[in-house]
Formats: structure tokens, C-alpha cells, sequence
């Protein structure tokens, strides 16, 4: 899809406000050259897997590339979830949100559930926190249909809490198989629930982003929820964190 130069100017934009509010010069080199960004020996060292959390399952790592039927698979799962009634979230929904971007992409980012904004338009990450996600996407470099982004739980639960348990496991066969058939390269999880699922793990967040995980072969990189930064709007810190979460990703993307 060709851009027009508003939208190219809108990307821009956005990714010189993630940087300027990341904390900016450092962050501004590694970023510039993305082919160039060959992991080196302190990302080798943070690239290093855990054993893998779901053994019994196949790997999703240098399989074949993807094939129409899986495409249109893809389409059909998309289609499966707005209608779906599997859990009681349906009776409150507007919109289920089956996620969006590159069916076939490299870089896939999943968030907790849909909120007010997502479930009134039916597109995942499109209120606050979204537009901060689409910012660090714009500053990594990539384009928003260059990317998957979805969540682990496709319908808004009430006053945005938590998904229960029974929810996330009502929902998350359809994520499980959007991720075998989109397989990316990389995940990133936004936040403590798609992270607890994922890379399950004791500590809380601020230990456990920045390390990469593994779901079946596919690096996954934790890292914190874009509405927490919303929050927490002053704390340059955290911004600065997953900035550097984000430059392990694009290493990781660049360096193969
Ligand atoms: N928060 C999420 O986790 N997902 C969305 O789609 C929007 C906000
Ligand atoms: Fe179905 Fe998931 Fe929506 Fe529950 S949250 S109704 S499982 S799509």
C-alpha cells in the first residue's frame, strides 16, 4: 500500500515524539541502520532462551514459508471471532477485535484485551495507549501494515479488569493459532497478562522485561504495557526501558 505524504509525515511524527519523550540521543544511533545491527555479544547474552515453556508443542522456527491456504485460515479465524460466543465477554461486546496489520509479519506485537476505544471500532490498540504503541512502532522503523498487532483476549471485559483465567483460555486458541500460521520472528508482550502466559514467570515486570523469553522456537521480548506508560506519564524511566526492549527486538530482526 502506498503511503501519501501525510501519512509519511504522521510516521515521522510519531516516531520523533517516542524518541524526544524516550530520552532521545542514545537511543537515536543503533536504530538508524537496522540491517547493520548484528547482535553483539551483551545481546547474544539476552537472546540466550529459556527452556521452552511448551514442549509438547511444535516449533514454530524455520518452518516454511506461508501458503494461501494458511492465509485464507487467517481470514477465516478473523471471521470466527466476531461471532464468536465461546465466553460470557460476548454478551457485552460491541465489536470483537481479531487483531490487525501483516498477516504474514515479521514482528508481532499482543496486548491484554480490547478497551472502550478498540471495542467501539472493532481495532485493536486505537485509544491512549495505542496511539503511544503506534508511536514505538513508528520509532523502530516499521510501518503499522508491516506488523501484527492483537491481544490475548479478543473481546473487552467489563470496566477493562483483568480477563479472567476462563476468559484467557476460552480466547487464547485463537491467538495460539494466528501466531502458527502469521509465525513471526519475533513477539513482543505488552504487559503482565499476554507476558504470564507467554514467558510465565515469579517477578514482576520491571525484572522480567527486557529478557527474551521463548514461545516454541519464537523469541519473545516482555516488556511494559503502553497504558502503564500512559500512567505514568513523567516517568522518562520507564519510556527509556522499553525503548530498550524495543532495540533488542530490532537487533534481533536486523542482525538475521
Ligand atoms: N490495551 C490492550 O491491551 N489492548 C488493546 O487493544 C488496547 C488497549
Ligand atoms: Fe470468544 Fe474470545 Fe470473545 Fe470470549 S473473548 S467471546 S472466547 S472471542
Amino acid at each position: 500500500m502506498k503511503k501519501n505524504a501525510a501519512d509519511i509525515w504522521e510516521d515521522l511524527k510519531g516516531q520523533v515524539d517516542f524518541l524526544t519523550e524516550a530520552g532521545a540521543g542514545f537511543v537515536l544511533k543503533p536504530v538508524e541502520d537496522r540491517s547493520a545491527a548484528v547482535p553483539g555479544r551483551a545481546q547474544a547474552r539476552d537472546i540466550r532462551h529459556r527452556p521452552p515453556a511448551f514442549p509438547s508443542l511444535p516449533s514454530l522456527a524455520g518452518q516454511a514459508a506461508q501458503t494461501a491456504a494458511e492465509r485464507r485460515a487467517l481470514e477465516e479465524i478473523d471471521k470466527q471471532v466476531l461471532v464468536c460466543k465461546l465466553c460470557p465477554l460476548h454478551k457485552l461486546r460491541t465489536h470483537a477485535v481479531p487483531g490487525e496489520g501483516n498477516r504474514s509479519a515479521g514482528l508481532m506485537f499482543i496486548g491484554e484485551a480490547p478497551g472502550r476505544d478498540e471495542d467501539a471500532q472493532g481495532r485493536p490498540f486505537i485509544g491512549r495507549a495505542g496511539q503511544l504503541l503506534r508511536k514505538i512502532i513508528a520509532a523502530m522503523k516499521f510501518r503499522e501494515d508491516e506488523v501484527y498487532i492483537t491481544n490475548i483476549v479478543k473481546c473487552r471485559p467489563p470496566d477493562n479488569r483483568v480477563p479472567h483465567r476462563e476468559e484467557e483460555e476460552a480466547c487464547s486458541p485463537y491467538l495460539i493459532r494466528q501466531i502458527e500460521l502469521i509465525r513471526p520472528r519475533v513477539i513482543v508482550t505488552l504487559g503482565k497478562t499476554p507476558t504470564d502466559y507467554f514467558v510465565p514467570g515469579r517477578e514482576g515486570m520491571t525484572a522480567r522485561r527486557g529478557n527474551f523469553g521463548d514461545y516454541r522456537g519464537i523469541p519473545v521480548m516482555p516488556t511494559f504495557h503502553p497504558s502503564y506508560l500512559v500512567r505514568n506519564e513523567g516517568n522518562r524511566e520507564l519510556k527509556r526501558m522499553v525503548w530498550e526492549d524495543m532495540q533488542k527486538v530490532m537487533a534481533l530482526l536486523g542482525g538475521k
